[in-house]
């Protein structure tokens, strides 16, 4: 085998609560989160060839512009320079990615092509790595790289690095809605550092309800489940999310922020709601996607 590809599909968070600071180890000091995370079916396409040199060639059909690092700063390249070390692996890979997730969004798109990356790889050279493995390879990349290893529904917490695979749910119908804007992850957690120390009332310990979905995992309990610490602090920097938010709950629908923002998704259900999405949403937002959870 000498070229693989792999679908690299996008998150979204169902759940996302901070519970304060990492104390020890090797994620000391960066945020302990307790989260529930869906793939997708919006998803990039990762292209690995075994080749002389290296070289990496991005096409977006994003339909927006984000930053997606050419070079060695791009995700994809990081995944396979840390396996070509890791396992001794010759100089050698074309790397393409066919960009469809938005960049800089909180759906993991740069984290979904290093899996792919890992994944790949694992396959190309025919390493027989087991997904744990792969997942502590990918942990050192991203918090977002082991759960994208794993996909599905999962519960994820710690920095990212504990993933518990849950019981898949009956696939549903979703839309995503973008403003077009990329979101610095780093800028959302200071903030959100900042209004924690002067309303610390706006935490919320939603734990129970984790519990209750975790006994017995159920789309029905979703809705009272759906919630976002950061996302008071992604309205105060980009209010355009609550835009978006009130738009969807215009036409009847639930939205929920994804990750840190400012992508929003929102379940639908009928023909009629899918008409209001596309006459009403689509027309005024820069990206909004049609897709179902895998
Ligand atoms: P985060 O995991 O930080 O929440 P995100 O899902 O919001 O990320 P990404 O699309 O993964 O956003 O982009 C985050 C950053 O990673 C951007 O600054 C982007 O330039 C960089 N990046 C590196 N590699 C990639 C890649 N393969 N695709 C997209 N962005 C990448």
């Amino acid at each position: 085998m000498n070229v693989i590809s792999l679908e690299a599909p996008a998150k979204v968070n169902l759940y996302l609560s901070v519970l304060g600071t990492i104390e020890t180890g090797p994620y000391q000091g960066y945020h302990d989160l307790d989260m529930l995370m869906q793939s997708i079916s919006l998803s990039d396409i990762v292209t690995i060839e075994k080749k002389q040199g290296v070289s990496l060639l991005t096409a977006s059909f994003t339909g927006i512009t984000g930053e997606i690092p050419q070079d060695e700063h791009n995700l994809a390249m990081k995944a396979w320079r840390m396996m070509q070390n890791a396992y001794g692996l010759p100089e050698g890979v074309a790397i393409h990615i066919e960009k469809h997730i938005p960049v800089g969004a909180g759906l993991a798109g740069g984290s979904s092509d290093a899996a792919a990356v890992l994944k790949g790889v694992n396959q190309l050279f025919s390493l027989g790595l087991s997904l744990e493995t792969l997942a502590e390879i990918g942990a050192s990349l991203g918090g977002d790289v082991p759960f994208c290893l794993y996909q599905g529904l999962a519960r994820v917490r710690g920095f990212g690095e504990r993933v518990t695979p849950l019981v898949s749910l009956p696939s549903r119908n979703c839309v995503l809605v973008n403003p077009g804007i990329a979101v610095l992850t780093s800028e959302i957690f200071k903030t959100y550092d900042i209004m924690k120390e002067t309303n610390s009332s706006s935490l919320n310990n939603e734990e129970e309800k984790v519990n209750g979905f975790l006994a017995e995992p159920d789309w029905q309990k979703i809705d009272y489940l759906l919630h976002n610490d950061l996302e008071s602090a992604a309205v105060s920097c980009y209010p355009v999310i609550a835009e978006i938010k009130e738009d969807l709950e215009r036409v009847g629908l639930m939205p929920f922020m994804s990750g840190s923002g400012p992508s929003v998704i929102a379940f639908w259900q009928t023909e009629e709601e899918r008409r209001h999405i596309q006459e009403k949403i689509a027309p005024k937002w820069a990206v909004t996607v049609f897709c179902r959870t895998l």
